[in-house]
């Protein structure tokens, strides 16, 4: 692949601009993506020394086809970042297509935009950083973090890295033999008025092909639920049956099964702790969603209210009751791919009336709902011309550093 092969261009600091990072804060949030943005949101104003550390500059590296509930842009402040709005979702299968008249629209947007509005709403601090893992303890209370440059302790610790969970101690997963899918797109220039999915075994036998346009853009892939499946073959074959070029690519291991919230003094939120919903594949909004849910409990904390222990237990409480909703989602994950090609297309069809879609989105957007993410808080500081300087060049291939990308 020609993109795979340019060399990016980074935002991140390199060589000298790499100075040693070490010393203890308040909290330490490992991650800055949707998860650990949304945490250090909620901490905006409390007071907290709140350092955000990435091995990429906040919104750097997009790591999705960036679909999500508009109410939940509205929730946060975030329309301008908005890049398209869908009131159906078009289902492509062989045996017929199916229109889904959304009772809530969809929007895609713009991710490194996006990244800026919420880090524009926080009062933290950012470091490029990668993180190696734990370090033994520093001290009672703290807790230490191994970075490539230096160790970095807070005594309140969050992994919102991704799926790797590498702040976990081991309950790590290793693809392909985890509840992890696999998931892979281009974003040709283009452009498409539908949100559109392919339930179709030719691009894959468990899983679905998407196509979200996004202004100029159009974001196609494929998604596996089988992590053995590669998918790179055929997010191509759909990219060409589209007429699209296939480039900037963008992939990653998505996990499929909700962990445990807090383990071993950290606390976990966005697809550290499994929290991308199952069948769809949805995490953005979950991602924020149990983001809002940490920091607030975080803030509890540095403003006196409970101690560490207790909002690790609140959290996980929190946490696990979400269990049911994404157990039976997996249930339906995994009987998809058994319903016969052919009574696809029907099925879809019947599924498509009005008041099913209403009735059956309505619960799905209730397990993490937008009024959840409540008004702004108060206090927030970081001007958003900073966080916009930092961003890279749109043209670097995205995906070509991360790990599905290698492993396709
Ligand atoms: C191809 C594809 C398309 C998708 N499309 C959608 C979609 O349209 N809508 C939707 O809702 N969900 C989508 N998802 C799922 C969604 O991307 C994830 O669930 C979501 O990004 C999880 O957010 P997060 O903040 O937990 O993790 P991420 O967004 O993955 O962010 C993790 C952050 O940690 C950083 N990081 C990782 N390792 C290290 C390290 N060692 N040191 C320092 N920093 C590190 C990364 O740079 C990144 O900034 C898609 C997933 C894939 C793979």
């Amino acid at each position: 692949m020609d993109t795979l092969c340019v060399v990016p261009v980074r935002a991140t600091k390199r060589g000298e601009e790499r100075t040693p990072l070490d010393g203890s804060h308040d909290v330490l949030i490992c991650g800055a993506s949707f998860a650990g943005l949304a945490v250090a949101r909620e901490l905006a104003g409390s007071g907290a020394d709140v350092l955000v550390i990435d091995r990429y500059e906040i919104g750097e590296r997009q790591t999705s086809a960036c679909g999500i509930p508009t109410l939940w842009m509205e929730a946060l402040g975030l329309m301008d970042a908005e890049r398209q709005r869908f009131d159906s979702l078009l289902f492509h299968t062989p045996h017929g297509d199916a229109r889904f008249p959304l009772p809530f629209t969809f929007s895609t947007f713009d991710y490194r935009e996006l990244c800026a509005l919420l880090w524009a709403q926080c009062d933290a601090s950012f470091e490029t950083a990668k993180v190696n893992g734990r370090r033994p303890a520093a001290g009672d209370r703290e807790i230490a973090v191994e970075t490539d440059r230096g160790a970095i302790s807070a005594p309140l610790v969050v992994d919102a890295l991704g799926w790797r969970r590498m702040l976990a101690s081991g309950d790590g997963y290793q693809p392909p033999d985890a509840p992890l899918s696999r998931g892979l797109e281009v974003h040709p220039e283009g452009t498409g008025e539908d949100l559109e999915l392919w339930i179709d075994r030719r691009y894959v036998p468990a899983g679905y092909g998407w196509s979200f346009p996004a202004g100029d853009e159009l974001r196609i892939g494929v998604g596996s639920f089988d992590p053995g499946f590669h998918v790179r073959e055929t997010t191509e074959l759909l990219a060409e049956d589209l007429g699209a070029d296939r480039v900037r690519y963008q992939g990653n291991w998505i996990p499929h099964k909700l962990r445990r919230g807090a383990e071993g003094g950290v606390f976990f939120a966005g697809d550290s702790a499994g929290h991308c919903l199952p069948l769809s594949a949805e995490g953005i909004r979950t991602a924020l969603y149990f983001g809002i849910a940490l920091g607030r409990e975080l803030r509890g904390v540095v403003e006196g209210r409970q101690d560490r222990e207790t909002a690790a237990a609140r959290y996980a409480e929190f946490n696990d009751s979400h269990e049911w909703k994404f157990r039976w989602m997996l249930r339906v994950q995994r009987l998809v791919p058994k319903i016969p090609p052919r009574v696809v297309g029907p099925l879809l069809r019947l599924l498509s009336a009005r008041r099913l879609v209403e009735w059956s989105f309505g619960h799905y957007l209730e397990i993490a709902p937008p009024e959840f993410a409540g008004s702004r808080p108060a206090g927030s500081a970081n001007d958003q011309e900073g966080a916009g300087d930092q961003q890279g060049d749109a043209d670097q291939p995205p995906g070509a550093e991360r790990d599905l990308v290698e492993a396709e």
